[in-house]
């Protein structure tokens, strides 16, 4: 066999280096060419001049093209080859190394923090978030730092603790307990979750702020009769609104938001069940338990969302800031905008930024926390009244990428062109 071991010196593990190889052995003879690439006889057909060209694409991708009209999957079947092995494996695409393993864990939940605990003292509370069988998989720390409160959570991640949340959708507070009730009472925090439980009744809440119930995952309310208790304030209230719809949606057999201002006259603002149970600490337990419970039984069941409130419920409209673009994209979206009889600049700017986007593909990524990392992948929808000029503005902006695809395509044509003339001086010299 022809000895071509030099031209296959390009990288231990590459693809195009397995496939190479791999035409070697079934005696294909693969060449290296003038413009870095390689041309072999194509296994899939009756190939007597070479007519298979095989160059490495991004991300170290093998690309193959069989100018006699094989299809690949023929090509990589008659190498016993599949055509996964013209990719290296997803989670190597472009990463270094060093980033792909991201921190290391460390052996338990307070080793997590343990940069805060030598800055911040040992943490006032340690709220666990348990899995539906009771195993821990994520801890609230909760300092108190010059009267103010700091909180941070770590999870369960790589066989180890990490700094931050579990992953989505994440577990409800105090959950294997909450999984056994028939009737869950549902707080804003961890704190008001503990005095009821103190109480002997099952409460829970989700992880990681008012703002982030829709990350938890609501589904083992399902069939349980749910009583929501909102902190007395209007973050409160709106909390206590979108829990009802999570339950609701979940399947909760009743939903009912209780009113803490109906039974307890004076109830401050922002006061919550915690600072109930402590301001009556000296009535003791059963009085309590009394008022909570009528309190319970004074909320109506909550309907479902009122007709408009979905509406309501979404964030306003806002114009796409196309000042924070940069040239020489803000100009584009201007101009398109503008001689498409001034459509909406986010016709043209979100379809821009996931074009944008691709071209980047796999090569850039963006660290926004020391173990995660996002790859610039983009999926948009506009939407829109027929005939405000979108598909204008969407052609406008694929129109961007014709030039790179004429070129590639000119490409093409040249080295099609090379093969059809080998071909035919092959026909005449035989
Ligand atoms: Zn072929």
């Amino acid at each position: 066999m022809h000895n071509s071991n030099a031209s296959l010196a390009v990288g231990k593990d590459k693809p195009i280096q397995k496939v190479l190889a791999a035409l070697e052995a079934a005696g294909c003879n693969p060449q290296p060419t003038q413009d870095g690439q390689w041309m072999a006889l194509c296994p899939a057909h009756d190939d007597h001049k070479p007519s298979l060209s095989i160059g490495e694409g991004d991300y170290g991708r093998a690309l193959i093209h069989c100018f006699a009209g094989c299809l690949n999957k023929d090509v990589v079947a008659a190498l016993a080859l599949k055509l996964a092995d013209l990719y290296p494996p997803a989670s190597r695409r472009g990463v270094p190394k060093r980033l792909r393993q991201g921190p290391k864990p460390a052996p338990t939940p307070e080793a997590a923090v343990a940069d805060l605990i030598r800055k911040w003292g040992q943490p006032s509370v340690r709220y666990p978030y348990r899995d539906a069988r009771g195993k821990l998989v994520a801890v609230v720390f909760r300092w108190n730092v010059d009267g103010e409160k700091q909180i941070r959570p770590v999870r369960r991640a790589r066989g180890g603790w990490l700094p931050g949340m579990p992953e989505e959708p994440r577990p409800l507070y105090r959950l294997p307990e909450v999984l056994e009730a028939d009737v869950v009472h549902v707080v804003e925090g961890e704190k008001c979750a503990d005095a009821l439980a103190a109480l002997g009744r099952v409460a829970t809440t989700s992880i990681g702020g008012s703002n982030a119930a829709r990350k938890s995952d609501w589904e083992p309310l399902r069939g349980k009769r749910v009583v929501i208790w909102p902190d007395n304030d209007e973050a409160g209230r709106a909390y206590g609104q979108v829990v009802a719809r999570l339950c609701h949606d979940a399947g909760a057999a009743e939903v009912r938001i209780a009113n803490l201002a109906a039974v307890w006259p004076g109830c401050p603002e922002k006061g919550d069940v915690a600072d109930l149970l402590a301001k009556d600490k000296t009535k003791g337990k059963r009085y309590t338990l009394k008022l909570l419970k009528r309190a319970a039984a004074e909320a109506p069941p909550w309907e479902g969302p009122q007709p408009g409130e979905a509406e309501s419920a979404a964030p306003p409209w806002r114009p796409f800031p196309v000042d924070v673009l940069p040239e020489p994209f803000r100009g584009f979206v201007q101009q398109v905008a503008e001689s498409n009889d001034g459509c909406d600049p986010s016709y043209v700017a979100v379809p821009l930024l996931t074009l944008i986007a691709g071209c980047i593909g796999n090569r850039r990524e963006v660290e926004i926390k020391a173990d995660r990392r996002e790859p610039a992948v983009i999926w948009s929808v506009v939407i829109g009244s027929s005939g405000t000029a979108k598909s204008p503005a969407l052609k406008a902006v694929a129109q961007l990428l014709d030039p790179i695809e004429q070129e590639w395509h000119k490409q093409y044509r040249q080295a099609l062109a090379r093969w059809q003339q080998s071909q035919g001086s092959s026909r005449k010299s035989r």
